[in-house]
């Protein structure tokens, strides 16, 4: 008998190096389609349709073995497969978010000052600030006109697309600077997106690149009151590290959850369970809005199911089982002083599974209970999941929270299970290729066990 608990590493204990290098693969495809929630939900779509899923409307009769998916305003998604077992035994769910930290654009952006056109930008989410100047930006995003048709904006991707940019003061210039805070080094109204500096003949700057954009894509400036365009880093997620373990890119929070959350239901072979994916919108904003898991829609959809199936909703979400899929701190040896070791995930150490979230006495987590994490152990070990328990730093240090606590209010039992990330939030994060594998392991055995 093992008397001591000693933490697993992927490549010393496992043979599935290979898999998950080859898993990741796709993700990183899927990570460059899907920089915005918008984009996430095409992706995720198009995904699910090759795999039979097809769209589900309040009403629709069900039987065990439909595929559906509800897309939410096209800003978040819903999918879920009825399994063969009665539905009283409830819905094994795995809810992720698919927004992630950037720049939005104000309502009235485009100005000129000292011959340069900028956009004026109110940032999305928790950034830090000063990570987000300097370097290659691109506009995603969509604006809606007011005859009703939709302009899709993707502009600083291709590699012959111009990209836009946040500029900052030179070293030689930041002496004061350098010597305020971090968090107040650039102030949010700083944040202003450089995006042309050529007059229009005898005209000005800022009417040349109103010129480029009706060009381009056929708006006027009052089209911006109607538009949702958001600076993201420009190009693509890159294998990082000689052995190419790890993956840098924009967005793993919450892609690198939303993808392992998203294929393991497209997968799963058993059909028992009644299994559901949620894809979020509004995460890094308190989850509030039409789109956010607030939204009365998620029970709305629990709602249908169990009726159409037969089954009382109270009862269903009382014997249903969710993870929500979100990434977690991952020990970084560069700010030890952040973490506590014994009790924080590490890169390659498998999926994290964290009990609560919160911060300062646990404030505003959901806090899973003994007995379901008992169970989800029994789940992972079912099935060889590399898995490892995580917290968000050190107590006091901080915290966060995830939309567990929205899917446990309701009743059902929820906790927090994802990917350890480096450098969250960031414009280029990192994360380990056996971690993201071990997760998508962890959504199928729990949606199999
Ligand atoms: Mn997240
Ligand atoms: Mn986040």
């Amino acid at each position: 008998m093992e008397l001591n608990y000693k933490k697993r590493n992927f490549y010393k204990d496992t043979d599935r190096a290979d898999a998950a290098y080859a898993y990741a693969a796709d993700y990183v495809k899927f990570l460059d389609a899907a920089k915005t929630e918008r984009e996430a939900v095409v992706e995720a779509i198009a995904r699910a349709e090759a795999a039979g899923y097809r769209p589900y409307n309040f009403g629709t009769p069900m039987k065990a073995g439909d595929k559906f998916y509800y897309n939410n305003r096209g800003k978040s998604l819903f999918l879920f497969r009825i399994g063969t077992e009665d539905i009283s035994n409830g819905v094994r769910i795995s809810a992720a978010h698919i927004d992630s930290p950037r720049i939005d654009l104000k309502q009235v952006p485009l100005y000129e000052e000292s011959g340069m056109a900028f956009l004026k930008t109110h940032y999305y989410g928790g950034i830090r600030k000063y990570q987000w100047v300097a370097v290659p930006l691109a506009l995603h995003g969509v604006i809606s006109k007011k005859d009703g048709t939709k302009v899709d904006v993707v502009l600083g991707e291709d590699e012959s697309d111009p990209v836009i940019y946040i500029s900052d003061l030179l070293p030689h210039l930041g002496y004061e600077q350098g010597k305020k805070p971090l968090n107040e080094a650039i102030p949010g109204e700083k944040l202003n997106l450089l995006i042309g500096s050529r007059p229009n003949g005898e005209g000005s700057v800022r009417d040349n690149v109103m010129a480029y954009l009706n060009e381009k894509y056929g708006i006027i400036e009052e089209d911006f009151l109607s538009a949702e365009l958001s600076a993201v880093p420009a190009g693509r997620a890159r294998d990082l590290g000689l052995d190419r373990s790890l993956i840098a890119g924009y967005g793993h929070d919450d892609r690198c959850c939303a993808y392992p959350a998203l294929t393991a239901l497209i997968d799963c072979e058993d059909d028992r369970h009644t299994l559901f994916c949620v894809l979020a919108d509004k995460e890094e904003t308190g989850s509030d809005g039409v789109s956010g898991m607030q939204s009365r829609i998620f029970l709305d959809l629990m709602d249908s199911i169990a009726a159409a199936m037969g089954g009382n909703s109270a009862q269903v979400r009382a014997a249903s089982k969710c993870l929500s899929a979100d990434v977690s701190a991952a020990y970084d040896p560069n700010f030890p002083e952040a973490f506590e070791k014994r009790n924080c995930s590490e890169l390659n150490c498998g999926a994290v599974l964290s009990k609560y979230t919160g911060s300062r006495g646990k404030s505003g987590t959901s806090d899973a209970s003994a007995e379901f994490l008992g169970w989800l152990r029994a789940a992972m070990g079912a099935y060889d999941v590399v898995w490892q328990t995580g917290e968000l730093g050190k107590v006091d240090f901080g915290g966060g929270g995830t939309v567990a606590k929205f899917i446990a209010n309701l009743n059902i039992d929820t906790v927090d299970l994802g990917v350890p990330v480096i450098s969250m939030h960031a414009p280029y994060e990192v994360i380990a290729k056996s971690d993201l594998y071990e997760a998508y392991r962890a959504f199928d055995a729990f949606s199999r066990f």
